[in-house]
């Protein structure tokens, strides 16, 4: 799922990785292709991702590595050992990596969770609230729901007292419920939660949430979120209203970028070696004109070369006009910077455009939320902004 945007410039502070194609579970948005295929990136690789990276002189001081896309556990825990074995082996000068796994958490047992604590590796669990809302989507391969398996897992990492953050996808199941949402990560206790927004996306062709009336529905979901946690003192944190809120008050001084749109600030590397650039679910997205969205292998050509290519030049033109449209006609642009290719391309089957149903929700619902909530309660700023 997009994320929202963040704001860096000109150099490389993500660097998603596929360990590989497969998942073990089916969940039912998922916008992933080829998730039956149990292939693995190689340690060569790896190796020459990072070795490109470095070799491009634009890594950030700290870059976070995001092992994801399909599901990171289904691969043996020594592979990462020798997959980060190969990354620290190569001199990253300055710049300090940052390992995290977004994770399903259905197959983290106690080995994983040694290895996950005695790494330092930072941990997203994808869960999407209580029970019934999150086995409505995500689910087993044989139709069942994975909360009770997803649930152990979060045990285990509790037990070791390793902090984790939590994203829930917000579906027709769980819009209208912010708090029984509000209630469950109470009790869950994560360092923050993602709410991220169903979003058609790759073979995601439908949304539960493409619907006239989503983004009001999304829009009351946070404030009564938000609402909770004023009226309980509650320390939970949600990433898109902080996010939105920093935005909002950097976007006084002018309008707020986004890394989404700006090349190679986000590095995708499928499990082949192939890279791409801007959101990372264009790395498994077919543009109708520029086929698929790779610009070349860590293999057989570094980051310089990419960077010089006719096809980035092509792609950052046509993603270029689509941000110029929406400067040119969007309230929400100071706060937004152009959203995400990824969700232009899927909704739209092209970059040089506007609005979407997933930029509604994305980012023109969280600045309602954060500005509605804020605009009756001045004590909230700091409360939201903490
Ligand atoms: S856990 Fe993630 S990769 Fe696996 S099916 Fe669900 S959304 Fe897709
Ligand atoms: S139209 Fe959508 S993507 Fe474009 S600036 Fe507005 S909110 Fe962002």
């Amino acid at each position: 799922m997009a994320a929202l945007p963040s704001v860096t410039r000109g150099r490389t502070a993500l660097v998603v990785l596929q360990p590989t194609p497969f998942c073990n579970i089916d969940c039912r948005y998922c916008y992933l292709p080829d998730r039956s295929n149990r292939a693995r990136m190689s340690s060569a690789v790896v190796r020459a991702t990072f070795a490109a990276l470095i070799d491009d002189g634009r890594l950030a001081e700290t870059v976070e590595v995001l092992w994801h896309a399909g599901e990171p556990t289904a691969l043996p825990i020594s592979y990462y050992r020798e997959a980060m074995a190969a990354i620290a082996s190569l001199d990253a000068g300055a710049t300090t990596l940052h390992h995290v796994f977004q994770t399903n958490a259905t197959l983290l047992d106690d080995a994983w969770c040694d290895f996950i604590r005695d790494a330092g590796i930072g941990i997203g669990v994808s869960i999407d609230g209580p029970q019934p809302i999150h086995d409505a989507h995500r689910q087993q391969r044989n139709g069942g729901g994975t909360f009770e398996a997803v649930m152990r897992g979060i045990a285990r990492l509790k037990a070791r007292a390793i902090e984790f953050y939590c994203i829930a996808v917000v579906t027709d199941a769980s819009a209208d419920a912010p708090d029984a949402l509000f209630d469950f990560f109470e009790a869950l206790a994560p360092r923050h939660v993602c709410f991220v927004p169903e979003q058609i996306q790759g073979t995601n062709v439908t949304s539960s949430l493409d619907a006239a009336d989503a983004k009001a529905r999304f829009t009351r979901f946070l404030v009564r979120y938000l609402e909770r946690i004023a009226a309980t003192g509650s320390a939970q944190r949600i990433r898109e209203i902080e996010r939105m809120a920093g935005r909002i008050v950097k976007s006084a001084k002018g309008p707020v970028g986004s890394q989404l749109v700006e090349p190679f600030e986000i590095v995708t590397v499928d499990h082949q070696g192939r890279f791409s650039t801007f959101c990372p679910e264009l790395a498994t997205s077919r543009h109708p004109v520029h086929g698929d969205l790779a610009l070349g292998n860590v293999l057989s050509g570094g980051m310089a070369q990419a960077r010089n290519s006719a096809k980035l030049q092509a792609l950052h033109a046509e993603i270029a006009a689509g941000v110029a449209l929406c400067r040119d006609g969007c309230a929400y642009f100071d706060v937004c910077g152009g959203g995400a290719p990824s969700l232009k391309l899927a909704e739209h089957g092209r970059f040089d455009v506007a609005e979407t149903q997933g930029c509604r929700l994305l980012y023109q619902a969280v600045a309602d939320a954060v500005l509605q909530r804020l605009a009756g309660d001045v004590a909230a700023v700091s409360q939201i902004t903490q």
